[in-house]
């Protein structure tokens, strides 16, 4: 898999005291953060965080109305937040920026936006240094604080993954895009080389939604979604993946089917408008367990505006669903397979010495996982699982142990914040 950039740390001994605030931009929506830390470790005292939609107009508009509306956002949520209380101190102004959009990582607080992916298009934004933006927004909101990290949601999630659970090596997203990263010893990392190293151990950031392989067999609705996407040719792994695009490959084989037959009645011309199914639809249809598939008839009539299909088209509906998400989640499960192969935690004894497939002693491992479409849908989330066992087998599965992190990537670069302040 590609590897495009490596950040330091993770392996961090947290001693830091105090308050760390940390916003969390990447997808649908967006998240202000504030985290107290008690300075020792496992001892985050308290959190607080406030979840607001991105306004879609601002997805294609320029970099700064996106960032003058992040400022503001943090503006409100630190004002709401210390209202009463005693200023912040220099220290809790320090903040952590969690930016899951492909990053040139020029240093820990520092970096290129390499290109757009998830829907979002801000041509000025492209080949900018992304903290640079967000402080100059910082400023002009009158608001005195300072980014001591850049990283994304899925470094973020292994921060505070393995800031619970030592255990943990790897994170993986699966929300509106899919993202991992894994633990790599540094001395097999050869972009290390010259880079100063403080610790044994780095994070990779795989950027894995932008995996291809000859061998990932591609339909022709997925063929239509990526040349119609406003990134075709790019990031297509995350495109047969995540939470974005599941419902638009529903919606256009439904689309065809009532093009190519009549069991659909007219075609309604809400199937050509894209993205009008999302995933929490899909997994309400997909889900539906009364006799008649009522939320299926209600979806397809109140969203699609097709109305009158009999039970048996219903069940085809939810027959379409399944394929779609099963094929998902798969190739997520694949993913982590993948991960634990590289890391020599599959059960094969792979590269890094792990045990051998019947060993009762293999190590525990961990995977923290985060994103809505596996934390929110349950049948996505048990084709994942299904897929993993299937691959790993039950004796090496056993020991491996997918872990939600609730907020992960953002807390997470709170702490990452807290280790790389000023101060510490
Ligand atoms: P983000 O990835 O944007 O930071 P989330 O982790 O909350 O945000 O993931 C949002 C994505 O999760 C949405 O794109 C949506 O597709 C998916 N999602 C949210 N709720 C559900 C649900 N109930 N069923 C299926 N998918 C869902």
């Amino acid at each position: 898999m590609d590897i495009h950039l490596i950040s330091h740390l993770v392996v961090f001994v947290m001693s830091e005291i105090g308050t760390y605030y940390a916003l969390d931009f990447g997808g649908t929506n967006f998240r202000v953060l504030r985290v107290q830390l008690g300075g020792r470790r496992s001892l985050i005292l308290s959190q607080d965080v406030e979840q607001r939609p991105i306004p879609q107009h601002l997805m294609t508009s320029t970099s700064e109305d996106l960032f003058d509306f992040i400022a503001s956002s943090l503006k409100q949520f630190v004002e709401k937040e210390e209202n009463g209380s005693e200023p912040s101190s220099v220290r809790a102004r320090e903040l952590g920026l969690t930016f899951s959009f492909p990053v040139r990582q020029l240093s820990i607080h520092s970096g290129i936006l390499i290109k757009w992916t998830k829907g979002f298009a801000i041509e000025d934004m492209v080949g900018k240094e992304v903290v640079g933006l967000l402080e100059a927004a910082l400023v002009r909101s009158g608001l005195d604080m300072r980014a001591a990290v850049l990283v994304n949601d899925a470094v973020g999630t292994l921060a505070l993954g393995h800031y619970d659970d030592a255990d943990t090596v790897a994170a993986v997203i699966i929300g509106t895009g899919t993202n991992a990263c894994y633990l790599e010893r540094a001395d097999a990392i050869i972009k290390c080389q010259g880079h100063l190293i403080t610790s044994g151990c780095m994070a990779v950031n795989m950027e894995w939604g932008n995996f291809w392989s000859s061998h990932l067999p591609r339909t022709s609705y997925d063929i239509d979604l990526d040349l119609e996407s406003p990134n075709p040719n790019d990031q297509g792994f995350e495109k047969m993946i995540s939470g974005i695009y599941l419902g638009d490959i529903v919606r256009r084989v439904i689309l065809r089917m009532s093009q190519e037959s009549d069991i659909f009645g007219p075609v309604s011309s809400r199937l050509s408008i894209p993205f009008i199914l999302q995933a929490p639809l899909l997994a309400a249809m997909h889900e539906d367990d009364s006799p008649e598939l009522k939320e299926v008839d209600k979806i397809l009539k109140e969203t699609l505006e097709i109305s009158e299909v009999s039970l048996k088209v219903r069940k085809l509906v939810v027959r379409i669903c399944d394929v779609v998400t099963r094929r998902a989640a798969r190739l997520a499960a694949a993913g982590i397979a993948g991960i634990l192969k590289k890391i020599g935690r599959d059960g094969s004894g792979g590269v890094a010495g792990g045990r051998g497939r019947s060993d009762p002693e293999m190590r525990r491992t961990v995977v923290a996982i985060e994103g809505g479409l596996y934390t929110r849908y349950m049948m996505f989330r048990e084709y994942l699982h299904e897929a993993l066992n299937e691959i790993l087998g039950e004796d090496v599965a056993q020991h491996v142990i997918l872990k939600v992190t609730e907020d992960g990537s953002g807390i997470g670069g709170a702490l990452l914040a807290a280790a790389n302040s000023s101060s510490s």
